[in-house]
């Protein structure tokens, strides 16, 4: 049994409503999380996960909303007892996040607790840069699809898995891009940013680098993908019309008739 679980499904600015980006899969009791952005390690907890029993974790990029959450993830489920060294994979950039924002922010908390007899395979970890697209493996999870593509010119990951037969494909930010529609063929579960509407992302400078309905719904059929979930819904921080995403999940429809949910968070969904 697969399961994946939208932690959160917001973006940059404190909602209660929404966390920051936040995904899990499951697989035979494992579980790999991808991003850990605002309030994840509370929703991680809400929502039925023992952050010490997470120790697989892919990063889209390294914009703050989807990182935030990161130091708070790994100092916890060290403290929790974490048994296994924790491994990372990502867009280039991610081993010195985690070596200046955690190792070396957090040195005087880290030296009091290994004195205090902490286990230090804990604050160990490996990381993985993605430096090309590809198909790397991530631990128990098999062969991963990596796909670039571009966002406000950071080094960007999407992210395809192929499980027992399932494929599920996890979108980071991204503008829309051609070449998603190859890599989200035929796809079980398409998890896709939909930050906001054309008319909204017109009005704001950083609207470019992120996807609309209008192509969302391209992606899809053209993907001929059979469930749409949106998240990453930024425009619901801006926005008093509380209809809104279910809006743009209506525009998504326009150009495509499979499944489309307007993601929450803690939506859990299984792929038996
Ligand atoms: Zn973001
Ligand atoms: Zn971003």
């Amino acid at each position: 049994m697969i399961e994946f679980c939208l932690v959160g499904s917001g973006a940059v600015r404190a909602n209660p409503k929404r966390g920051g980006p936040c995904q899990v899969l499951t697989m035979g009791g494992r579980h790999l999380m991808i991003d850990c952005g605002r309030c994840a390690v509370n929703s991680l907890h809400t929502f039925g996960y023992r952050v010490e029993e997470i120790d697989t974790v892919l990063v889209t990029h390294l914009h703050f909303d989807h990182v935030c959450d990161l130091a708070h993830f790994v100092l916890l489920s060290w403290n929790n007892g974490r048994k296994n060294r924790l491994r990372f994979f990502g867009p280039p950039g991610l081993r010195d996040f985690l070596e200046i924002g955690i190792r070396r922010a957090y040195v005087l908390d880290i030296e009091s607790r290994l004195g205090h007899g902490k286990d230090p395979l804990g604050i160990e970890w490996e990381v993985q840069e993605f430096d090309t697209d590809g198909r790397p493996v991530v631990g128990d999870f098999g062969v991963l699809s990596v796909l670039t593509t571009e966002h406000a010119n950071m080094p960007n990951r999407n992210y395809r898995f192929d499980l027992h037969g399932r494929r599920i494909v996890i979108t980071s930010d991204t503008t829309p891009d051609p070449a998603l529609a190859e890599f989200s063929c035929n796809a079980d579960l398409l998890v896709a940013e939909c930050s906001g509407t054309q008319e909204f992302l017109s009005t704001v400078p950083w609207g470019s680098w992120h996807m609309v309905p209008e192509k969302l719904g391209e992606l899809a059929r053209r993907s001929h993908s059979k469930h749409v979930v949106l998240k990453h819904l930024v425009i619901e921080d801006w926005c008093d019309d509380p209809e809104i995403s279910k809006k743009m999940a209506a525009t998504v429809r326009q150009n495509y008739d499979g499944q489309v949910t307007v993601g929450r968070d803690g939506l859990k969904l299984r792929l038996d």
